[in-house]
Formats: C-alpha cells, structure tokens, sequence
C-alpha cells in the first residue's frame, strides 16, 4: 500500500461466472501488487481447467438468448455499457494507474476509450444489412450471418481495461458470448466489470471472467473444445504457442502481437513536429505499447541535431508516481519486466551509445522506474534494435537515402505500425507502400480511426480488429440459394 492506494480496493478479485463473483473450485489464489510497493495488494482467484469449463457452461447457456436478439437490442445494451463505464471513469483511471503504473493523466484516457468502443460497435451492429445475390431468373442467393459461438478474449497486461473492452465490445455486438482471461499482472480495473455490465443490464453468463496464469487458466480456454474462436492480444511468442495449441481444433484465430515499429525522419521533416511525436510515441503510457515507434530511422543530414534534441526532451520527461498529475513517465508494471527491460538497457550500452536516460531516477525510492532512454547509432543487428522491449527506451540510427530508408525499416521480424515524416507527401506515400506493416502515419501519430483495420504483418499478428473485420471475426456466414 501507499500514500496513493485509491479507495475502494477490493481485497479479493473473484471470477464471474454465468453473473456470479465466485472463488476457484480449489479455492487458489495469487498475489496482485502495485508496481510502486511491489508489496501484493489484494488476492486473485487463481483459475484452472475446472474454473474455464465452468465459465465456458455459462457462455453456452446464455448464447441462444444473446445471440438471437436483433443487432439493435444488442446495441442498446451496448450503450448502457458505454454509460455504465462513463460513469465509473475515475475509479476506472485510479485502479489502473494504481495496478499498471500507467500516469494517471493518462489513465484517465482509457475510459473514454473503453466507452468508445462500445458506442462504436453498437452503431456497426445497429446499422448492419445482410447480402443477396441473384442470378437472372434462375436462382436467388443470400447470405445469413450468425454469432460464431463461445468467443475465447486473452488480454495483456498494458492498458488492460481499454483492450478488454475492444474485444468484449465487438464479441458481444456480433451475438457472441464470451469467456474473458485478463492478464494476470493487471487484474484490477476487470474486477469494475461485474458492476458495470450488471448495471447495463447484460444477461447473466453473456461475459464471464476467469482469472489467472496464462499457463493455466489461458491455456484451458485455449484448449477447450467448445471455444471455436479466441482473440489474443500478448506478446509474439504466446501468440505463436496459442496458435499451435489451436490447430488440433481448427480455432479462428485473431492475433494481435508484438511489435517493433519505426519511426522514418526525413530531413525535409518538420522537425519539432517529429519530436513531439517521437516522444509521445515511444514515452507514453511508460512505452508499454504496442506500436511505439521505438526504433527511430533518420536521414543524415539532420541525424545529429534530431538525436541531440531528442535527448534533450527525453530528459526532461518528469517520472514520477503513477498518481502524481505531473507525472509523464510513471512505474513499469512489475519487477520482472523492469529487469527484462533494465537487461535490455545494459544490453544497449553496449551495443550502441547512449545519450540519455539509462538508470533509475535518483529521487524516486521503491518502485519500477526508469529515465526515459535514448540510444544512438544502433547497429541494424543489435538486439535492441530487433527485439520488442515495451518500456521507455528508443534506438536511433541513421540512414542515407530513401532505398536504406525502407531496408531498414522491414529489418525486423515484426511489422505492426509505421511513422513516417517528410514535408515531400509522395514520398510520404511511397515509404508507406514499401514498409511492411499493417498501419503507417504519415506526419502524424497513432491517431486511431475504429473504422479502420487494426493489426500487423510477419510475426505482428494475424488477421485484424477494428470496424466490420471485428464484426467478421465473430460471425459465421451461410449462404442459401434458392431456385426462382
Ligand atoms: P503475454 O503474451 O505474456 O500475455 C498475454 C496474455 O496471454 C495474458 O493474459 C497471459 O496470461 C496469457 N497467456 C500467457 N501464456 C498463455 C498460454 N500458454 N495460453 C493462453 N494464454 C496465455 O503478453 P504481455 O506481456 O501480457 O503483453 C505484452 C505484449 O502484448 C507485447 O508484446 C505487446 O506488443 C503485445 N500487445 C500487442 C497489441 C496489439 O494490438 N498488437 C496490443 C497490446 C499489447
């Protein structure tokens, strides 16, 4: 606990199943702890096979009453949900700041996102027609589109609430009924769910929650045989084993995994624009996010004065407690991803020059915090210039000409987003073409359009969240064709 525990802790984090707050079936549990005392703070249920098989039971049994409402029935629920979030938002950003150690300025983004996302899909359902075909007078065709069954939704740990809620919202729009496996480091803001989606009125056993750790309790939804889709957000290397693990089924797969992303600086850029973008991108929400522009391409002639001024800012970025409303950089999630990034710190200074940040902020006592870090002149096979790192740290390098541009660029196995900056916007076009990744920004940063497809190439992912491609992933279609 600490001076900035928010009110109202729960000292126990249950399951939910079928509209019940339930302990596991052998009463296991495991520590939840704040990244600032990384002293536990409340207990979770601990989730095994048994707890999924009961929460899959649940979804089975609420599917026929959810998903044969009509999409606008739905969609009212869906609204309620959106108020039910609104209405809790400070609550909402005071647990998540208090259990991710995200800054509370920007943990305050998160409802109004969450919100969002199921306003969005409640529109997309509201408005969603069905396709027919004809064949002059001799047959007629259409196509009926039905929830898919059980949905299967494993999260990750950063912003956790805000990507739970971009999959229960389409899931539950399409008519799916869902198990959710939260992350286990960042089960607190899930313990809000019960309350809200029982004040929106949802049906008993349309979301169920089990908590745990993803060898047990994620792998026994990935596992189960009743659960024909699973949506998982993670890291690159569960998404793979998820991925092994559902062929013996033939599970739909969406997969949204890790990435690498780069940012491309031209020297025609506006460079405090770049900046400023540079820096929200890679140090914000404590760069544990998934398309940070963490390596940073720069043509030549302004490599040095951008890394300089880059530096520059990245010193004076104020981390702090995730409470203080000053903060900008808060506390990495838990200690062992503060070493694994701290190992990645060391890895760098010897693989690269570092020009700031590097060690742990001086005047902050306990707690997972790191400067902001720059590196310069990364060498293309360094590992931190190949491997995700997912905290505050950025490796910058030079390249010549737009050919070394986009080579360096695709030189990772990920491919999730891309930035590019230039005043000249058919080059603009033509970098965004070449570099191999599911978005690119052009002159701009992360601005996200939900209509718009969300996801990546090579080992970012699989398939794509985001406007009708969610509604698609949670739908089976027939088709029937009728002689006239
Ligand atoms: P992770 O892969 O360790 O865990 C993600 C989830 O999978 C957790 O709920 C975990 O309990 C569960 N899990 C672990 N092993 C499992 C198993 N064997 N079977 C089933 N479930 C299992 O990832 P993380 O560290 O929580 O999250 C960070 C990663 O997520 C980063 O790589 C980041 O880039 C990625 N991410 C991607 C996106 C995107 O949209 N592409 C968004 C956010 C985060």
């Amino acid at each position: 606990m600490t001076e900035h525990t928010p009110a109202g802790l729960p000292g126990t984090i249950h399951h939910w199943i079928g509209g019940v707050a339930v302990p596991s079936l052998d009463g296991r549990t495991f520590d939840v702890a704040d990244p600032v005392s990384n002293t536990p703070y409340a207990q979770a249920a601990a989730g095994g096979p048994a707890d999924v098989d009961r929460a899959v039971a649940a979804a089975r049994a609420a599917f026929p009453g959810w998903s044969e409402l009509t999409g606008r029935e739905r969609a009212r629920t869906l609204h309620r949900i959106a108020d039910a979030v609104e209405d809790r938002r400070e609550q909402l950003a005071h647990f998540e700041s208090y259990d991710t150690g995200l800054p509370i300025t920007q943990a305050r983004g998160q409802a109004r996102r969450a919100a969002e996302n199921f306003r969005y899909f409640a529109d997309v359902v509201a408005s969603l027609g069905e396709e027919a075909f004809r064949q002059g007078n001799e047959q007629f065709s259409y196509v009926v589109r039905s929830a898919a069954g059980v949905a299967g939704l494993i999260t990750p740990w950063n912003t956790p609430f805000m990507l739970e809620s971009w999959k229960l919202a389409p899931a539950l729009a399409a008519g799916c009924t869902v198990v959710l496996k939260p992350a286990e480091w960042t089960p607190l803001s899930a313990s809000l769910w019960p309350e809200i989606l029982t004040a929106a009125g949802l049906p008993d056993g349309a979301v169920n929650i089990v908590h745990g750790i993803g060898e047990e309790a994620g792998q026994a939804l990935v596992d189960h045989p009743a659960v024909p889709l699973l949506s998982f957000t993670g890291s690159t290397t569960t998404g793979r084993h998820i991925a092994a693990c559902s062929a013996r089924h033939l599970k739909t797969l969406s997969m949204e995994l890790g990435g690498k992303s780069p940012v491309v600086v031209f020297a025609d850029a506006d460079l405090d624009a770049a900046l400023d973008s540079v820096v929200f991108g890679v140090f914000s929400l404590n760069g544990e996010r998934c398309t940070a522009g963490s390596r940073v391409l720069v043509e030549r002639s302004r490599y040095a004065e951008f890394t300089r001024r880059l530096a520059e800012r990245a010193g004076r970025v104020r981390v702090g407690p995730p409470a203080d409303p000053a903060t900008e950089v808060g506390a990495l999630v838990h200690p062992e991803h503060y070493a694994r990034v701290l190992g990645y710190v060391d890895l760098g200074k010897e693989e690269a020059r570092l020009v700031a940040g590097g060690t742990r902020p001086a005047h902050l006592a306990p707690g997972n915090y790191l400067q902001p870090t720059v590196f310069a002149d990364t060498p293309r096979d360094a590992r931190i210039f190949q491997e995700e790192i997912f905290g505050p740290v950025v490796a910058v390098a030079p390249f010549d000409d737009e050919a070394e541009a986009v080579a360096l660029a695709n030189a990772t196995e990920y491919g999730l987003a891309a930035y590019v900056w230039t005043s000249d916007l058919k080059r603009g076009h033509r970098i965004a073409h070449a570099v191999e990744s599911g978005m690119v920004w052009i002159n701009s940063h992360n601005v996200r359009d939900l209509r718009t497809p969300f996801g990546g190439v090579k080992a970012s992912g699989l398939g794509r969240e985001g406007g009708a491609h969610s509604i698609d992933f949670y739908t089976e279609y027939k088709t029937v064709h009728v002689a006239l």
